[in-house]
């Protein structure tokens, strides 16, 4: 595949870009891979990019019932940290943040990491000691994050009242090499770079059933047919119930609608992210100047990607205390994804009861940003057949044993 480069901008402006030639192929599927991945989010993208990179394993099909980040990975909003309090969770978006930061290097595809900074606003004497508390365990952790004042706060982001009636800004954690990248540009730098190697992304194509014979995966049968396979990667977010119940097992996964919107483009005011969790909102500009806006997750169980009035009016009315300005916003559009939530709020990376089966799921409101870490830990977990050391507190079974990580602090709003 040719590289693109500032001398192929050139070239190709000089002979009106007629040489391009198509980032992945569309391939027919073959009748059998070492491995198969089901889902074309970034995490699946990055477990088969990985496997390719970090193993040798190139005989490899992604198969998307959609389209490539047409599920959660393309529905985002876009933050990545890695502020998180438990030694497990820190670990894993730590490594996936330092790989967002050589990314675009690494694929030779632009995915815009703008590491601009992410705060979360502590509005509650209560969060003022959470926050603290994560940042020391952070210092521990070798992640770089600090508790900072009202006024380093107002001077970050000018546009925040910090004196608001009920909540008004007392401090945040601060990450100064956080931030965001272009979701679509994820997916489509991993799945350039899997087809380059060899690999096969497979769109439209919908697993129905897993087939297994002595307790061990056979292959899968898609609306293209049966595939056959040695191993199978589960990489399917909010279809995650529906494709383990093809393997014959159940999961602690609650399947629920998150939701965002943007505001219409507007002049450069804001180049930080901030989230506000105890009024239940965050906001960041996108690099089109659209306020990007999102809260918290439905109550109930859903399978309906889109959004709803009253979680955008709740939502909205959460941040104007905190942003005045916005209440003379027009939202331009809003959207929903389905997440997987597990009960601890932080993922799984496991093996499953079927031999050769793996399951990477329950990244919730937050696996945009774990997106790299993702595919490496996962792809350790494929080739070895065993977690590597990033993944090995992810267990399906640390649910039976109670030996949670509890990120709710860190993931119950926060994205
Ligand atoms: C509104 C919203 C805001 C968010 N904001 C953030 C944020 O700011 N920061 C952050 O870190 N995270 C955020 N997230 C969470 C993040 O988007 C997800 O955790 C992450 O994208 C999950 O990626 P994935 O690859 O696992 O899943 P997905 O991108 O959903 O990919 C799974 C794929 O599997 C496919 N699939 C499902 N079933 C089948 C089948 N039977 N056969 C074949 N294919 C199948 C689906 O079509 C889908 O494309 C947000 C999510 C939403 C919805």
């Amino acid at each position: 595949m040719k590289r693109y480069s500032v001398f192929a901008v050139a070239r190709e402006a000089l002979r009106y870009h007629s040489g391009w030639e198509r980032a992945w192929a569309s391939p027919e599927p073959k009748k059998k891979y070492d491995v198969i991945i089901i889902g074309a989010g970034g995490h699946g993208l990055a477990t088969a990019y990985y496997l390719g990179k970090n193993f040798g394993i190139t005989n490899v099909a992604i198969i998307e019932k959609g389209w490539l980040g047409g599920g959660n990975t393309g529905r985002n909003t876009t933050i990545i940290r890695s502020n998180y309090l438990q030694d497990p969770s820190a670990a894993i978006y730590e490594k996936a943040r330092s790989l967002y930061e050589t990314m675009s290097q690494d694929l030779n595809y632009n995915v815009m990491y703008s590491p601009r900074g992410v705060m979360m606003l502590a509005q509650t004497q209560h969060e003022i000691r959470g926050y603290q508390r994560t940042a020391h365990a952070n210092a521990l952790q070798g992640v770089k994050t600090e508790f900072i004042g009202p006024e380093r706060v107002k001077e970050l982001v000018p546009i925040i009242n910090i004196s608001g009636p009920r909540y008004p800004v007392l401090g945040a954690l601060w990450q100064d090499r956080a931030g965001t990248a272009r979701h679509d540009a994820v997916a489509w730098g991993y799945a350039r770079a899997c087809s380059d190697m060899g690999m096969d992304v497979i769109q439209k194509c919908e697993v129905t059933a897993i087939r297994r014979e002595g307790g061990k995966v056979v292959g899968v049968t898609t609306t293209r047919g049966d595939i056959d396979c040695n191993k199978l990667g589960v990489v399917v977010a909010g279809h995650t119930g529906v494709v383990a119940d093809m393997a014959g097992f159940r999961l602690p996964i609650e399947s629920v609608a998150l939701q965002a919107l943007v505001s219409e483009p507007i002049k450069p005011c804001m180049d930080v992210v901030v989230m506000a969790n105890t009024v239940h909102g965050y906001m960041s500009q996108s690099d089109k100047g659209e306020m990007v806006i999102g809260g918290g997750a439905d109550g109930y169980n859903n399978y309906t990607q889109r959004g709803s009035f009253h979680h955008i009016e709740e939502t909205v009315r959460a941040l104007v205390e905190t942003f005045p300005m916005i209440s003379r916003l027009k939202m331009l559009r809003q959207w929903g994804g389905i997440v997987d939530m597990t009960g601890d709020r932080s993922p799984i990376i496991s093996k499953t009861p079927v031999e050769n089966v793996f399951i990477n799921c329950g990244w919730g409101t937050g696996g945009f940003k774990a997106i790299p870490g993702s595919g490496w830990a996962m792809a350790e977990l494929i080739a070895k057949g065993e977690p590597g050391p990033l993944a090995e507190e992810f267990s399906m079974w640390r649910f039976r044993e109670g030996k949670f990580i509890d990120e709710s602090v860190a993931a119950g709003v926060a994205h």
